[in-house]
């Protein structure tokens, strides 16, 4: 028998997969997860959430409770939270209502290869604008790009991946000042906004009319909040924009198990933060030891790093990493990122094992034991 063998759509054949090489090795330091599982009686304590749980029945389709406990962490109210299966079905569900056929996205590149790849994937089309050279962003050049494009979205990411860079303040107010000329939707990508100095939801707080505000910023608890299996985010963002949203979302989307995991999570706000803590903490003494190396880096308000060794031997330098059995990101070969690697922050052993075997790679031949970088290594509490 022959079969005329479906087409898959035109506009999607053109786009690539997006993948993150998962390889077994010792030390992963390519996905900016947490390096921590959650606290010790998560577990527990979620099995004795769902022993009661009605396993015959739909799940709670608005998530109410779960939205409840986000508005409450957060400092706002539950109609003016949506919550879907990662922060990446939250900027999905965006796209699908916002974005679409005949429709525009603005990125500022290099930016999260998701904010693109989903607006594509969606019908929607993509223009780009570049960031500075130290790959930030000024007020005027979005201002500018977004009078000139006319979107219907607008992705920021505060801070930044891959690079790490935090949006100034000014760039985002601005953003937002034309976006509401534009009748544009600004979308500020805060997946790693607990590890940053502000966050775009203080421009929010204290309008009178936070409906007001063409904003949305997406969150999410797969970094902070040790819970990347789960897949559950978030967005914060104006009554209608959720309402539009819930046009597209599937019906009982949330399961029951992401419903519960994400309650509980948000017991253990204090506890978070301190992880934080050791994060940004441990960040700094990568920081410190790269600037030691013949690599260049950027400043990061994250829990990764983006570094470049100074001879653009970046794609050798991945792989020579890996043969020592520690896998960073390759951005090497990504536009505006050339030579380029990320590290994500993991635990001070992790995080030591990657600096003397980065140390190796470039040369500079392993520190001698007890040495300064031991010493100065801040061991987790
Ligand atoms: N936004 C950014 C900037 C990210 O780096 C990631 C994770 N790589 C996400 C969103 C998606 O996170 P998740 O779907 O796990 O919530």
């Amino acid at each position: 028998m022959s079969l005329i063998r479906p087409a898959v759509r035109d506009d999607v054949a053109l786009i690539p997969g997006y993948h993150s090489p998962q390889l077994d090795v010792a030390v992963r330091l390519n996905t900016n997860e947490a390096p921590e599982p959650p606290p010790a009686d998560f577990g527990p304590r979620l099995a004795e959430a769902l022993a009661g749980a009605d396993w015959n029945r739909y799940p709670d389709r608005g998530a109410e409770a779960l939205r409840t406990r986000i508005a409450e962490v957060e400092g706002t109210t539950p109609d003016r939270v949506f919550a879907a299966n990662g922060s990446n079905e939250v900027l999905q569900s965006l796209a699908l209502a916002y974005g679409g056929a005949g429709r525009r996205a603005l990125t500022f590149e290099p930016t999260y290869a998701l904010h693109s790849h989903i607006c594509r994937v969606t019908g929607t089309e993509v223009v780009s604008e570049p960031r500075a050279e130290d790959f930030t962003l000024a007020p005027d050049t979005v201002g500018e790009a977004i009078a000139r494009h006319r979107p219907a979205l607008v992705f920021l990411c505060n801070p930044n991946n891959p690079t790490g860079v935090a949006e100034d303040p000014d760039t985002v107010r601005a953003a937002l000042e034309a976006c509401g000329e534009t009748g544009t939707l600004l979308v500020v990508d805060e997946a790693y906004g607990q590890f940053a100095p502000w966050s775009a939801i203080e421009l929010v707080r204290g309008v009178d009319d936070a409906d007001a505000v063409p904003m949305v910023v997406t969150r999410t608890f797969s970094k902070t909040w040790s819970m990347a299996a789960v897949r559950l985010g978030y967005l914060l963002g104006p009554t209608w924009l959720i309402e539009d949203l819930e046009r597209v979302a599937l019906p009982y989307h949330l399961d029951v198990m992401t419903q519960a995991a994400g309650e509980l999570a948000l017991d253990y706000v204090g506890e978070m933060d301190r992880r934080v803590s050791r994060i940004t903490e441990q960040r700094g003494w990568i920081e410190a030891r790269l600037a030691e190396l013949p690599v260049r880096t950027w400043p990061s308000s994250a829990n990764f790093l983006l570094f470049r060794p100074d001879d653009g031997s970046g794609e050798e330098v991945w792989q020579a990493l890996v043969d020592r059995g520690v896998l960073v990101r390759n951005c090497a070969s990504w536009p505006g990122l050339e030579g380029c690697l990320r590290v994500t922050v993991g635990t001070p052993e992790e995080n030591r094992v990657f600096i003397d075997a980065l140390g190796l790679v470039l040369n500079i031949g392993q520190p001698p034991l007890g040495s300064a970088v031991d010493a100065h290594c801040p061991e987790e509490r």
